[in-house]
């Protein structure tokens, strides 16, 4: 009979968001100045994706006029 138990108190416990944070685009370490990004490459990318999301988002509101549809009979 042994008492170990305490050696699971000696393993330091890699602790989650405790180190530097990573570029949510390419994994890299985020630099400061591009934060949470590495790069302002990333940045632009990540906001190209939040940007096409806005477009992605389906409204509740329902589209009632289409302007596009009388041009085309003024233009005969
Ligand atoms: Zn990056």
């Amino acid at each position: 009979m042994s008492n170990d138990d305490s050696d699971s108190r000696v393993v330091p416990m890699p602790r989650k968001g405790g180190g530097p944070r990573k570029c949510p685009i390419c994994q890299k370490p985020a630099v400061h100045r591009f934060r949470p990004f590495c790069s302002q490459r990333c940045a632009d990318i990540d906001l190209g994706r939040w940007v096409k999301g806005i477009y992605a988002i389906p409204t509740n509101e329902a589209p009632e006029a289409e302007p596009a549809a009388e041009d085309a009979e003024e233009d005969l």
